[in-house]
C-alpha cells in the first residue's frame, strides 16, 4: 500500500482514530458530536468529528464534509485526511481557516451503507419538514418491485424486468430519476428522505452556527462516490442555475462546474441536499458549494449494489453468507479497492481544494 492509499480505511473503526491522529499532528482543534441514535456493528459509539484550524474570526472558510452518503465516507475521509498529512492546513491564508467536518453519517459509514439510521438518505433530507412534500417522480410505480419477499436470481430477474419497462416508456434517465431522485412516501423504500430532520441534519445545523457564524465567505466541498467515469471527480452544483451562488461557484470552478438541472450532470435533479442547510443557517455570509462525485462503476452495478443493500437491512441476515456478500458488493461499488482510484481522488481533491481557496481569496 501506498503513502497516499494509507489515507483510506477499510471501516468506519479505522478512520475515526486515523482522522483524529491527522486532526492532532496538524494542530486542530476536535470537537466529538456522539450519535446517540445508533451503535456500529462491534457495538462501537459513533461519533460525527470536527476539526478546526486557522484564526477563531477568520473571514474566509474552507469546509470539507464527508459520509454524507455513509459509505462514500469511505471516500472522503481519505481525502480529508491525505489533506491534512500534506500539509494543507500550514498553507491556508492568514484570512482563511478551515472546518472539516468527518462522518456526518456515521451510522451509514460503520454499516457500509448509503443511508443513515433511519434509512434516510440525507441529501434528500433536507426539505422544509412543514411543507407538503415534493412528488416523487415515478418512485410509487415502482416501490413494490424495489423490496421484494425474497433476494434470489429470480427476484432480482422480476426486478430488472419492471425497471426495463419504464425505462421504456421514461428513457434511463428517467428511470435513474425516479429511483433516486428523492421519495417521501415509503420509509422501506430506497432514496426515502425522512419523516423529519435527522440527527445529521440537526447536528449539522448547529455546527455551522457555532463554526461558521464569524466567516463573511464560506466555501464546502461535500465529498461523493458511485456516479460517473471511473476515479473521475465531477464537481456539481446543486443550486438552481439562476441562483446567485451557482454564478459564484460557475467563476470558482468554471467549465468543470455540472448542474443536474441544466442536464449537464450524471446525477438526477434532487431536493432537499444537506449543502442547502449551510446558507440557510448563515444568512449574511456567501456560501458557495460543490460536490465532488467520483465515479466508480456503471449504474445498474450501482443501483443494484443500493437494492441488495435495502433488502437486507429489511428483510435478509447481514451475518450470512449472502449478507457478507451483498456488503462486500457494496463497499467495492462505492469505494473500490486498490491505488489508482485512490490517487485519482486525493489529486482531484487536492485541485478542487486549490480552486476552492482561490475563489474565497478572490472575494
Ligand atoms: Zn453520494
Amino acid at each position: 500500500m501506498n503513502n497516499l492509499s494509507s489515507c483510506f480505511s477499510e471501516n468506519y473503526a479505522e478512520a475515526r482514530p486515523k482522522f483524529c491522529a491527522a486532526v492532532a499532528e496538524a494542530g486542530g482543534a476536535l470537537r466529538s458530536w456522539l450519535n446517540a441514535y445508533g451503535r456500529g456493528p462491534a457495538g462501537d459509539a459513533l461519533y460525527l468529528d470536527t476539526a478546526r484550524f486557522g484564526r477563531a474570526d477568520a473571514p474566509n472558510m474552507l469546509v470539507l464534509i464527508s459520509a454524507t452518503h455513509g459509505v462514500e465516507g469511505h471516500c472522503g475521509s481519505g481525502a480529508q485526511i491525505a489533506w491534512l498529512r500534506g500539509g494543507g492546513p500550514a498553507r491556508l491564508p492568514a484570512d482563511t481557516g478551515c472546518l472539516i467536518v468527518h462522518a456526518i453519517n456515521p451510522h451509514g459509514f460503520a454499516w457500509t451503507r448509503r443511508v443513515n439510521e433511519d434509512n434516510v438518505d440525507l441529501n434528500r433530507n433536507f426539505v422544509d419538514h412543514d411543507k407538503p412534500y415534493p412528488a416523487s417522480r415515478g418512485y410509487a410505480e415502482l416501490a413494490d418491485a424495489v423490496l421484494p419477499q425474497d433476494w434470489t436470481d429470480a427476484s432480482w430477474g422480476a426486478m430488472q424486468a419492471t425497471f426495463a419497462a419504464y425505462a421504456q416508456k421514461h428513457g434511463a434517465f428517467g428511470l435513474q430519476g425516479a429511483l433516486s431522485g428523492g421519495q417521501y412516501s415509503h420509509p422501506d423504500g430506497i432514496f426515502f428522505g425522512g419523516a423529519r430532520p435527522t440527527w445529521s441534519n440537526r447536528t449539522i445545523r448547529a455546527i455551522a452556527r457555532q463554526e461558521l457564524s464569524h466567516a463573511r465567505r464560506v466555501g464546502v466541498i461535500d465529498y461523493h462516490t458511485g456516479l460517473g467515469p471511473f476515479g473521475h471527480g465531477e464537481l456539481i452544483c446543486t443550486v438552481p442555475p439562476g441562483a446567485k451562488s451557482f454564478a459564484r461557484a460557475n467563476a470558482w470552478y468554471g467549465k468543470e462546474l455540472t448542474s443536474p438541472e441544466s442536464g449537464t450532470s450524471t446525477s438526477a435533479i434532487v431536493v432537499g441536499c444537506m449543502t442547502d442547510c449551510i446558507p440557510q443557517e448563515l444568512p449574511d455570509a456567501e456560501v458557495t458549494s460543490v460536490a465532488i462525485e467520483y465515479g466508480t462503476y456503471p449504474v445498474p452495478e450501482v443501483m443494484k449494489a443500493v437494492l441488495q443493500d435495502n433488502w437486507l437491512h429489511r428483510r435478509g441476515r447481514i451475518d450470512s453468507t449472502q449478507g457478507r456478500e451483498m456488503k462486500a458488493f457494496m463497499k467495492e461499488r462505492f469505494f473500490p479497492a486498490g491505488d489508482k482510484w485512490r490517487e485519482m481522488v486525493v489529486a482531484r481533491s487536492e485541485q478542487t481544494i486549490g480552486w476552492a481557496l482561490q475563489g474565497l481569496a478572490a472575494g
